[in-house]
């Protein structure tokens, strides 16, 4: 595999190492489980992991579950499965919620100290109070409570006795600061919600920018690495790391989230596909998810090898959904055997071929990979080809089968086409061709040669299958802004088509792999493939113009 390219946050590892502020490395990653890991996910869970693997330090899977409204173990489950199959040992597993109570008694330790407050305004009159960058802000009118009135209320709103949004607990920092995450956010907000974890435990919840710092601390992170909209929380970051007396250190670095083209990279927009109904889940293989990578046919090596090639940086970029498939064609393309499929099947009947006979013809598995060796492939007097590799009327340089014509079968014989057999409608439903046994492949034959190569699947022995084949499920290249994204949903992002397949790919598992000749590369859909219908995710095609 490729390795990690130098990047700006390795830079600063060496540098804490080197002046000794830090003599281990420990990183985390931090889900909300909220909804399904996508590909962004991928960037960071990459990034974490091998920088502290580098540096012989540790990682943390953290469930960052502060807000019980839109949590569930589901997606806790789910989390935990990709990230493993993405190919990572966590050093510990953590979840934001057991530390509730430690949380509770910094925010004490706040309060104690004249650094928090209880205040009764609304969400909308603490936001308006908070102003814009062209005006200072207005003190809540409840920002000059006591200590002893605050911690009373403050153990109150444990203790159940104020309802959703009549209180909340905020920093006291800085009202007429330029950052405005420094205008005394909320630390605290009350929701009579059950948690997943903790249950009817609590009735209130740590707002993110108190709660991270301070999981971050608990646990010892060293590098506590995030995407760059939460650069202006640095401050505060620090604030609460300081103020409530945090042992340990931990520093925030920011870097770039990643971006695709015709891909929305979000949960909670993912999640909006998977609730309206567009896609048939999380792993809906038209899903930038891991999970529906993973079932389109995407290797972890694959996902990595991209992860590592686009690198880190520090402003935000939007780069092709062709690098991605640049790297799962570079994986699969020495790894897994090449075979024939028929998608859209016409019938080939050759007429010189003797009735009841079959034979066995040596194919090639992988002619840029040797050992994968050769395997027999039934002929015999009806095969199938792909419709579109026939046509009545040849427009010029067209050099598959025709009226007359002659193409070679791959791995088989020249045949010549003779007759077309039509329905009532005019619809071509069968070919009439004879081949030519001096011909066979692999004979030395150079009598004549014939321009067109087409690939084929034995009619008595083809075994049925279904093709899925994928297109983007956004049609608009810049996901990156608001733009409502469901107006420029793909009306065509899966095909249907039912064909055959070589008999020897009827025992096919799960998630096994193929190259199908001139098709591209397909996957054994885990979900939907039986033994008496096998179904292919197509995960790529064979060209690339990246
Ligand atoms: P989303 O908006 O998709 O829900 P999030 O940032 O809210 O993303 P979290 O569960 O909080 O999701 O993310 C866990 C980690 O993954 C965070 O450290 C976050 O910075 C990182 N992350 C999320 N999206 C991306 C992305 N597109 N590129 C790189 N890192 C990402
Ligand atoms: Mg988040
Ligand atoms: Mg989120």
């Amino acid at each position: 595999e490729n390795k990690p390219t130098s990047n700006f946050l390795r830079n600063i590892i060496l540098e804490d190492l080197k002046l000794g502020k830090v003599d281990h490395i420990i990183t985390r990653f931090p889900p909300e489980p909220n909804g399904y890991l996508h590909i962004g996910h991928a960037k960071s869970i990459i990034l974490n992991f091998e920088l502290a693997d580098e540096f012989k330090g540790k990682t943390h899977l953290r469930f960052d579950d502060t807000n019980p409204a839109k949590e569930d173990t589901e997606y806790v489950e789910s989390i935990k499965e990709d990230v493993s199959w993405l190919g990572y040992e966590w050093d510990g597993l953590f979840f934001a919620s057991d530390y509730f109570e430690e949380m509770y008694n910094r925010a004490v330790v706040l309060i104690k100290n004249g650094k928090a407050y209880a205040c009764d305004s609304t969400a909308e009159e603490i936001r308006q109070m908070r102003g814009s960058l062209t005006e200072v802000g207005q003190r809540s009118p409840y920002r000059d409570r006591s200590v002893e009135e605050n911690l009373a209320l403050f153990e109150r709103m444990r203790q159940g006795e104020f309802k959703d949004g009549a209180k909340v607990l905020r920093a006291k920092i800085d009202m007429a600061s330029p950052n405005i995450n420094m205008r005394d956010p909320v630390l605290y907000r009350i929701a009579h919600a059950a948690h997943h974890n903790t249950g009817d435990k609590w009735c209130i919840y740590p707002m993110y920018s108190f709660a991270h710092p301070l999981e971050d601390a608990i646990e010892g992170v060293t590098h506590s690495i995030c995407t760059l909209e939460f650069e202006d929380q640095r401050p505060l970051y620090d604030w609460v790391i300081r103020e409530c007396e945090m042992e340990n250190t931990p520093h925030q670095y920011e870097f770039a989230r990643l971006n695709i083209t015709n891909t929305v990279m979000s949960k909670r927009k993912l999640k909006q596909l998977v609730d309206e109904g567009v896609v048939d889940g999380w792993d809906d293989p038209r899903m930038p998810t891991i999970s529906g990578l993973r079932r389109k046919g995407y290797t972890a090596e694959a996902i990595r090898a991209f992860a590592r090639e686009i690198g880190v940086a520090k402003a935000d970029s939007v780069i092709d959904t062709k690098m991605l498939e640049h790297f799962i064609r570079e994986d699969l393309k020495l790894k897994v055997p090449r075979t024939m499929a028929v998608l859209k099947p016409l019938k080939v009947v050759i007429t010189n071929y003797p009735e009841n006979q079959v034979e066995m013809l040596e194919a090639e598995n992988n002619p840029e990979n040797q050992e994968m060796g050769t395997r027999q492939i039934p002929f015999s007097r009806e095969v199938y080809i792909e419709q579109d590799d026939f046509t009545e009327n040849p427009p010029p340089k067209y050099h598959r089968l025709f009226p007359g014509n002659e193409v070679r079968l791959k791995n088989a014989y020249f045949i010549k086409c003779n007759d077309i057999v039509k329905d009532e409608t005019g619809k071509v439903i069968e070919l009439h061709c004879t081949y030519d046994i001096e011909t066979k492949s692999g004979s030395g034959f150079t009598g004549r040669k014939v321009k067109g190569t087409i690939h084929w699947v034995d009619a008595s022995q083809a075994v049925p299958a279904e093709f899925r084949l994928y297109e983007a499920l956004i049609l608009d290249e810049d996901m990156t802004d608001e733009a409502s994204f469901l107006d420029h949903i793909n009306p065509q992002s899966l095909g249907i088509a039912h064909g055959f397949v070589e008999p020897n790919i009827k025992v096919a598992k799960p998630q096994d792999k193929f190259q199908f000749f001139r098709h591209g590369y397909f996957n054994v859909d885990p979900l939907n493939s039986t033994n008496d219908q096998l179904v292919f995710n197509r995960i790529v095609s064979l060209k690339s113009s990246f």
